[in-house]
């Protein structure tokens, strides 16, 4: 049987939440990729400390006094995936970004900005905060295209072994059936 593959949307929005996970923030893992135009990775990013604020060092409080919590400091997956790129900005006209979760309305300033003309999100659970309000009326006006996408396939990593696996957790019964 011919192996089958991760399409596009699948392989980055896995990559996003592998990135994600990278997170120290105790409540919140948040990954970004960059995808130019060309479908290939210009970036990647998950929400952290600012450079030279050590993490152990930092709040990441969501109650109590605002400069005892994270907010005014951390800096958010896309802000990271932007900041991190060393190429030719002009690359990210055009692109796309694959988010775990919807960008804030300062994050979506940075994407419409650099250019980045999609958004992919897998997660909107901030839908009704005004601050997400805000992204979609900005995205709306600036042209910036947004979609969710759900990936249904698992993917299992084991340290050691030779490749991943994965699995379409939403295959229909009857395509299994008729490769049995
Ligand atoms: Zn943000």
């Amino acid at each position: 049987m011919k192996l089958d593959h991760l399409n596009w949307d699948e392989y980055y929005m896995a990559m996003a939440k592998m990135t994600a996970i990278r997170s120290k923030d105790p409540n919140s893992q948040v990954g970004a990729v960059i995808v130019g135009e060309d479908n290939k990775v210009l970036s990647i990013g998950y929400n952290g400390a600012p450079i030279g604020f050590n993490d152990k060092d930092f709040p990441w409080a969501r109650e109590g006094e605002y400069l005892k919590t994270k907010y005014p400091f951390v800096c958010h997956a896309e802000m990271n995936a932007i900041s991190n790129y060393r190429g030719n900005k002009k690359d990210f006209d055009g692109a796309k970004v694959y988010v775990t979760l919807f960008p804030c309305n300062e994050c979506a300033k940075l994407i419409i900005q650099n250019g980045i003309k999609e958004v992919i999100y897998s997660c909107d659970k901030y839908k009704d905060t005004d601050g997400v309000k805000a992204s979609k009326m900005m995205f709306d006006i600036c042209g910036v295209n947004y979609r969710a996408f759900n990936s249904k396939v698992e993917i299992s990593i084991k340290e050691g072994e030779k490749s991943a696996e994965f699995k379409r957790l939403d295959t229909p019964v009857k395509m299994l059936k008729r490769n049995k």
